[in-house]
């Protein structure tokens, strides 16, 4: 246990992409934008479905551990405007597709897309299916926030249609929640996991923190057998990223408060051995389900996706981003929309897609993203299977340091994870990406 603890800490503070998506965001260009995203929508397969993202980024108050591009309001009056350009951003995408298209998967994220009222989630989805049908298993999933969320707004998740709710748990220690400016005890959380189940919402994920400030590894596993109780079929562990130089209210905390990687790494065990305990099966780096649970046959057939939400059981090849900073994919390439609202809104009275920036997807990207998805998710691909099936030759790549390590396992034509490492499989995810060396920006610690 001690070497296998020193070799992920010797490799912990090594840096590489998640793998959302590939190539990654930051090999995104301006050279996509609204005109060649509006060729790409108009050349989609009318036969084959789509999923649905809206993004909508407000939040009641901030937590100062946050990572994602929203801000906070206690205003109405931003929220109702941003409701009202997210609703024509809808009908301009969908003038651009082929015909009337099928969805797959709907996810509303942001921000906290629950801040929307009762009534506002009845007209968006009134819009939506003004202008799409969707599949009769579809999933419609929702993020929320337990501190703010009333019967009334789980009823409206309910009418709707929506299946799954994603609610943001990170730790139950008073002192962690009090360092991070997210109080919510166990009760406020039980309450909103009880509303959306009288609702029909009944399929329930929970978000946990590791590394968080003042986290301690008693705490870590207690949360996590304490969100356990709740029974979400599925919950994600992920690793605080302290990057204050790019999140400026993450300068609210304080540094001496944070846990050192050894801590982190024994956090992030504690919740492992946690879980699996109540019965989860771990998917991929950083989630756990509960047997029946559709990520977990998803899994065992070898489909599994991941993409910019993370793991996914969403077969639809395109996803259609809305709303402020929102990422899209499809068959032709990747699109991110204009960040700033203001911008965005005005592209959008314009009669534009509000595109920022895209990259399109050549043959030799594709083979090397169903080789860095099969990792991501199985911890294990078969390189030469993979390429054969896209009639490509298989890529080279060296992953000596991390056999040397015991970190992955090479045999025949295929590479191996080594379970007790999953956390660095986006090391071995990066044996294949092409465009690492040339990446702009700097990639968050691996554990
Ligand atoms: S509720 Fe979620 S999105 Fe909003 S500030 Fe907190 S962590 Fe960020």
């Amino acid at each position: 246990m001690t070497g296998r603890r020193e070799t992920l800490r010797a490799f912990a503070s090594h840096r590489s992409p998640r793998y959302t998506s590939y190539p990654t965001a930051p090999h995104f260009h301006t050279g996509v934008g609204s005109d060649v995203y509006g060729n790409w929508l108009e050349q989609l397969d009318p036969g084959e479905p789509v999923s649905l993202y809206l993004h909508v980024p407000y939040c009641r108050t901030l937590c100062w551990y946050c990572g994602c591009n929203t801000r906070a309001t206690t205003k109405p009056e931003p929220v109702a405007a941003y409701l009202e350009t997210l609703m024509d951003e809808l009908a301009l995408v969908a003038d651009r597709l082929p015909s009337r298209m099928m969805i797959s998967h709907l996810a509303m994220g942001g921000g906290t897309p629950a801040i929307l009222t009762p009534g506002q989630i009845d007209r968006l989805m009134e819009h939506v299916r003004a202008r799409f049908d969707f599949a009769e298993d579809a999933e419609l999933a929702i993020e929320i926030d337990p501190r703010h969320f009333t019967r009334e707004d789980a009823e409206a998740l309910g009418r709707n249609g929506f299946t799954r709710a994603s609610t943001g748990v990170q730790s139950f220690d008073p002192a962690v929640q009090a360092a991070i400016n997210r109080v919510q005890p166990f009760e406020l959380v039980e309450a909103a996991f009880n509303r959306l189940r009288e609702a029909g919402v009944t399929r329930i994920n929970a978000d946990l923190l590791y590394g968080l400030p003042k986290q301690t590894v008693e705490s870590a596993l207690a949360s996590a057998e304490a969100a356990a109780k709740l029974n979400p079929s599925r919950l994600a562990v992920f690793g605080y990223a302290h990057v204050p130089h790019m999140m400026a209210h993450q300068k609210l905390i304080l540094e001496e408060d944070l846990p050192g990687p050894a801590t982190r790494i024994a956090q992030a065990d504690a919740m492992d051995h946690a879980l699996r305990d109540e019965g989860y099966r771990a998917i991929g780096i950083d989630h756990y389900a509960q047997p029946d649970d559709p990520m977990t046959v998803a899994l065992d057939a070898g489909v599994l996706k991941r993409n910019f939400q993370g793991y996914t059981t969403d077969k639809a090849r395109t996803m259609i981003g809305l709303g402020a900073s929102a990422i899209g994919e499809n068959p032709s390439g990747y699109i991110q929309n204009i960040a700033d609202v203001r911008s965005w809104r005005m592209a959008i009275g314009e009669g534009q897609l509000p595109v920022a920036r895209g990259v399109a997807i050549s043959a030799e990207d594709y083979l090397r993203r169903a080789i860095i998805e099969r990792i991501m998710t199985d911890l294990t691909v078969d390189v030469v299977a993979v390429a054969n099936a896209q009639g490509l030759p298989a890529p080279d790549f060296d992953v000596s340091e991390l056999e040397a390590a015991g970190i992955v396992t090479r045999f025949g034509t295929c590479l191996a994870i080594n379970p007790a490492y999953k956390p660095l499989a986006r090391l071995a995810a990066a044996a294949f990406d092409a465009y690492l060396a040339t990446g702009p920006v700097k990639h968050s610690v691996s554990v």
